[in-house]
């Protein structure tokens, strides 16, 4: 007979600390085995065969074998479409009950439904938890419990009703005895998927930098202080480190990080109330608009020849690192889509390929803003100036020169638009996009 076991179904909370799923799986049962699928409709969408994301994914699987090995435990890695694996778990394992987190994208939701459809024909209860975020769904409305869609208000809620309660940890450790007892099972290798190692360096660490949180309110807006901002992005968004371990340090340091951190919530919300946003634009009328979309000017900007240096210089980073600074996002965004005329979803499709922090709401909800026609965006007629950003935010020009070497020399391009002009373009095309008909 087989023995039962419990499975705690990892996604992007690739954690064996403060999770809740396993915490709960722990508490509750016994024989937890963890379990991680590559999951081939997510990777048959990579064009890039060294993903790094990939990469760190494998890797971080690879560490959290260890760890579990040395507990005389093992994780299970499986690669495939999820239903189907799920179909061959069922067979292979007695389970008495599937813990996971929340995950509030479209194709997740969809996904975990035909799962919970698929376990329920054998009564086992897929059992579900928030961990991903501080508040998800619904848990931050208007007081007549419709969502809220700008930011401010609802920054003002989120405070109000945080607790330490929220950001309290769950201590798995005190239940690791509870990992089924086996033998370790091997991680098939990133080669047995179709993709490949490359030699990449530029992972950011996991470490909350107590100097960096405290400054962040007077440095975060330079790009060139490389502690200005911390680099978390990547492991908030495959939940290697928890965001209730990152709020609880953070709130005691700097009001200013925590609003950030608020963001992402807010944006995982909005996803959440407008699966629609995944297509188009938040406010409709926005999809109207006449772009230019020239094919020739998109690739100079997603290779860093635009003629300018802030939007050069951010491009640059991110093909270089799969990191790009928030202030030259929102510059680099905005000139795709205001300068360019270029459709903001070329754009996102372009920060999703290459950011290793992408995430689809962060990334969605930063493009709409940009574009002017998300949730909580700045007036379409508000046009960044790349030159004056640059002036003022990299005033010793040291972000411009340590991404543009040929910076100030003939190599460097000229501009390709002039900034007047696609000031005035941008402000006609979208005026005739909204007039009311
Ligand atoms: P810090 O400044 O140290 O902030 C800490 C954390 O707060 C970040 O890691 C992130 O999880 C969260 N955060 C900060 N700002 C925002 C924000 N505006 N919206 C949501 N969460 C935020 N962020 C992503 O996590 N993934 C994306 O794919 C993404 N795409 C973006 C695209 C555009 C066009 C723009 C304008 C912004 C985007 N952002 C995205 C938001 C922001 O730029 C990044 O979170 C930030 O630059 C990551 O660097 P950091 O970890 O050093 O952040």
């Amino acid at each position: 007979m087989k023995k039962p076991i419990s499975i705690c179904w990892l996604r992007r909370d690739l954690r064996i600390d403060d999770n809740a799923a396993l915490y709960h799986a722990l508490r509750e049962g016994r024989d937890v085995l963890p379990l991680f699928i590559f999951d081939i409709n997510i990777l048959e969408r990579l064009s890039d065969k060294t993903d790094k994301r990939v990469q760190y994914i494998h890797s971080t699987m690879t560490d959290m074998q260890a760890h579990l090995t040395q507990m005389g435990s093992t994780l299970l890695v499986r690669i495939g479409n999820p239903f189907e694996v799920w179909q061959s778990l069922l067979d292979e394992y007695e389970i008495t009950a599937v813990y996971t987190n929340h995950d509030f994208e479209p194709y997740a939701k969809v996904r975990d439904e035909q799962i919970e459809g698929l376990l329920a024909t054998q009564v086992i209860k897929l059992k579900t938890y928030k961990d991903h975020v501080i508040f998800e769904k619904d848990e931050v409305t208007k007081d007549d419990g419709l969502p809220y869609t700008v930011f401010t208000p609802y920054s003002k809620k989120w405070l109000a009703k945080l607790t330490p309660f929220h950001y309290r940890s769950y201590p798995t450790e005190k239940y690791f005895d509870r990992f089924l007892k086996t033998e370790p099972l091997s991680i098939p290798s990133l080669e047995s998927f179709g993709f490949a190692h490359s030699d990449f360096a530029h992972y950011p660490p996991k470490l909350i930098k107590s100097d960096t949180i405290r400054k962040y309110s007077d440095q975060r807006d330079y790009p060139a202080i490389a502690a200005g901002t911390s680099h978390l992005g990547l492991h908030l968004r495959f939940g290697t480190l928890s965001i209730r371990r990152l709020l609880a340090y953070a709130i005691e340091l700097n009001k200013t990080y925590v609003n950030e951190l608020i963001w992402r919530d807010f944006y995982q919300q909005i996803l959440w109330h407008f699966p629609y946003v995944v297509n188009g634009a938040f406010r409709r009328e926005y999809d109207t608009i006449e772009w230019e979309n020239d094919e020739s000017l998109f690739q100079k900007w997603c290779d860093g020849m635009t003629g300018y240096p802030m939007v050069d210089a951010g491009m640059r980073e991110l093909n270089e690192t799969g990191f790009m600074h928030n202030r030259t996002r929102m510059v680099t965004a905005s000139f795709l889509t205001k300068h360019l005329l270029i459709d903001w979803r070329w754009g996102e499709a372009y920060f999703a390929e290459k950011l290793l922090d992408f995430d689809l709401a962060a990334n969605n909800g930063g493009w709409q803003w940009a574009a002017g026609c998300g949730t909580d965006a700045a007036p379409y007629f508000r046009i960044f100036n790349p030159t004056a950003q640059m002036e003022r935010f990299d005033p010793d020009l040291n972000y411009v020169r340590k991404w543009i070497p040929e910076y100030g020399t003939d190599s460097y391009s000229a501009p390709i638009v002039n900034h007047e002009f696609a000031r005035k373009r941008c402000l006609d095309v979208y005026q005739r996009a909204l007039k009311p008909s």
